[in-house]
């Protein structure tokens, strides 16, 4: 199972993409998380592409390319992968194509999460990612079970830079201009499965489920 998990900042990508994970026992790999971990190491990239993450725009291709490249040889990508995060533009995801067809792969399903930018609003500004395992969490719409400290590994809770609302409005707009042509570039291929992303994590997981034929 090769899928793609596409959608605005806050669509849930990342939450939907865990679910995914462990229903298939396959990889999650989010450039996200890699990108805030290289960041949080001060790795040479993490130095490279701090400010452009600050500011709420996009890494350079070429850098999250080599990054999802290295992720699909070496990763335990046998049964497949679950992609979120990536791509994020055409040039990514001819990139991913080519990378795919290299290995004789291919993508089997995009999902794409429809949520509107009232919605996509709410979400961010109340969402909460533990400082020690990533974990995400929502202040009201998916709390930790005690307060303001992960459920998995009890870490404490912060508030990405890049949440703060004007970056938010930056980041929306970019993915209109770069990331929604990629709704009709998967159009075309016939991978786009549109799943209402508005509703409860449960119920949206389902609908994943059953769109995705198991
Ligand atoms: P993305 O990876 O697309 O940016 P996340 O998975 O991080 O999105 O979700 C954004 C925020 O919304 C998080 O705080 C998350 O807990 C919350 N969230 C995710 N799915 C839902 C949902 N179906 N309903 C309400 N809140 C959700
Ligand atoms: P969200 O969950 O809100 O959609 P992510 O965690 O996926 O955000 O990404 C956070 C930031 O990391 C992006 O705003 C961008 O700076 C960088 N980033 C992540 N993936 C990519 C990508 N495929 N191409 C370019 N930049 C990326
Ligand atoms: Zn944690």
């Amino acid at each position: 199972m090769r899928i793609i998990i596409l959608g605005p900042p806050g669509a849930g990508k990342g939450t939907q993409a865990k679910l995914l994970s462990s229903h298939y026992g396959i990889p999650h790999i989010s450039t996200g998380d890699i990108i805030r971990e290289e960041i949080k190491r001060n790795t040479v990239l993490g130095v490279k592409i701090r400010g452009y993450v600050e500011r709420g725009e996009l890494v350079p291709d070429e850098d999250v390319i080599e990054i999802v490249k290295e992720k699909i040889l070496l990763g335990n990508c046998g049964r497949g992968f679950v992609l979120d995060g990536f791509p994020r533009t055409i040039i990514q995801a001819k990139a991913l194509d080519h990378i795919l067809s290299g290995m004789g792969l291919r993508i089997d399903a995009v999902i794409n999460l429809v949520v509107n930018e009232e919605e996509l609003v709410r979400r961010i500004s109340g969402r909460r990612i533990c400082r020690s395992c990533g974990a995400t969490y929502h202040l009201l719409f998916n709390p930790p079970e005690k307060d303001l400290k992960c459920s998995v590994c009890g870490g404490e809770l912060y508030q990405r830079i890049d949440d703060m609302e004007e970056t938010v409005r930056r980041r929306v707009r970019i993915y209109n201009i770069e990331t929604k042509p990629l709704i009709g570039y998967y159009e075309e291929k016939g991978l786009l499965i549109n799943v209402n992303g508005v509703g409860d994590i449960n119920s949206v997981f389902s609908e994943i489920l059953r769109k995705l034929g198991s």
